[in-house]
Parts: structure tokens; sequence; C-alpha cells
């Protein structure tokens, strides 16, 4: 199988992924997935409702093997209706890898072309929009500033080695304090040069 066109969007909570990602999803060529919508829409009677209800209500990672499962499961069931089309569509991931222990798990599935890293050095601006995330989404894991706390230490401590893991030169460093049009149009002008390099490669005819 040929492996997934990819692009993630990374950065800690509250640097802005969802936005980008939903944004860059309504492009035709451009199918977004965010695997914290995926965990969501899972029936929380379930017993696997109930372990991400478990793990993220501590603002702590669902374990590698179940997350990549059910990943992979809901990109099938994409494939299967129509509504991602691998073989030109590119693919916008936010929120999975989270680690490099899932990054190694996607890497026969996904060939992974950018990094999109939503930079935000200043954590109190970041609590500040994760509090006011969890009055208007109705995010229980925002609700008290002792999870958020524990939720960017997850980050640094499981999520940021993937920078390394995946090295500088496939990394775009944005600035995740400007105005989220700004973020936009910075990523969207390193895909628009992205795809014309892309264009004619084998194996992948681009939307034109
Ligand atoms: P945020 O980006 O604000 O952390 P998400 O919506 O991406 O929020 O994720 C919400 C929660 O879902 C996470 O805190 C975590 O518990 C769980 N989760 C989402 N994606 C993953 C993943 N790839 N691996 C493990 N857990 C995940």
């Amino acid at each position: 199988m040929s492996k997934y066109q990819t692009y993630l969007i990374f950065g800690a909570p509250g640097s802005g992924k969802g936005t980008q990602g939903r944004a860059l999803g309504t492009v035709p060529g451009y199918y977004h997935c965010a695997c914290g919508d995926v965990f969501r829409a899972l029936d929380l009677r379930t017993p696997l409702g109930q372990k991400f209800l478990e793990y993220s209500s501590r603002g702590e990672l669902v374990p590698d093997e179940i997350t990549v499962q059910l990943w992979k499961i809901r990109i099938d069931q994409s494939v299967e209706s129509h509504a991602f089309h691998p073989d030109h569509d590119f693919l916008v991931l936010d929120g999975i890898p989270r680690n490099v222990h899932q990054a190694q798990m996607l890497d026969d599935t996904v060939r992974v072309r950018r990094i999109f890293h939503l930079s935000c050095p200043d954590r109190a601006k970041l609590v500040e929009r994760l509090k006011r995330r969890a009055l208007r989404d109705n995010r229980f894991d925002d609700a008290n500033e002792e999870v958020i706390r524990h939720r960017l230490e997850t980050y640094d401590q499981e999520s940021r080695p993937l920078l390394a893991y995946y090295g500088e030169d496939r990394i775009v460093h944005v600035d995740a304090m400007q105005s989220p049009v700004d973020v936009l149009g910075t990523i969207v002008q390193v895909l628009v040069d992205d795809r014309r390099n892309h264009f004619g490669e084998e194996g992948f005819s681009a939307v034109t």
C-alpha cells in the first residue's frame, strides 16, 4: 500500500491546531482528521469511551495501541465512504502522532511531508486560551487548571520529542500567538509551494 501524503499540525494544547486543521480541511484536496475529535465521537458509555474519559480527564494520553487502532479504523472508514481520497488528497492530521512511539506505529501508513509547529513559549497564554475554550466548547478536560497544567507537562515530556524525531528539515515553525488568519496564511503559503514541487511525483496525482 502506498502511504498517505501527510501534513502534521503540531503544538501544545491551546496552540490552535484544531482551528487551523478545520480551516485546511475545507479546501478541496486536503482531508483533515483530528484525533481528539475521533475520541470525542465515542459513546462514553462504551468501554472504549470510558478509557478515553479516564485518561483525558486526568490530562494524560490514551494508551498508544488503543489510539492508533482507533485512528486507523476511522481513516479506513473515511476512505471507504469516499470522504478521503488518498490518491489525490493530502491528509492533514492534528493530535496524532502525539509521541515518538505513535509516530513509529504510523510510519508504515503515513508519509509526513511537513510538520507545522504552532509554537507558543508563553504557557500563561495557553492556559488562558484553554480556560476560554472550556466555557465555549464545554470541554471537561479544560475545566480545571490542574488538569490543564498536567496536559501541558504531558506535551513537553511526551509530544515535544517528536520534533527531534522528524528533524528540522521537515518542520515549519509558526508563531501561534499571531492571529488565526496570519497562522493560516503562513501554512497555506508553504502548502502552495510544496504542492508545486510535488506535481509529477510518481504514484500521486495532486488535484488540479
Ligand atoms: P488538545 O490538543 O487540546 O490536547 P485534543 O482534542 O487533541 O486536545 O485531545 C483531547 C484528549 O484526547 C487528550 O488530552 C488525550 O487524552 C486524548 N488524545 C487525543 N489524541 C491523542 C493521541 N494521539 N494519543 C493519546 N491520547 C490522545
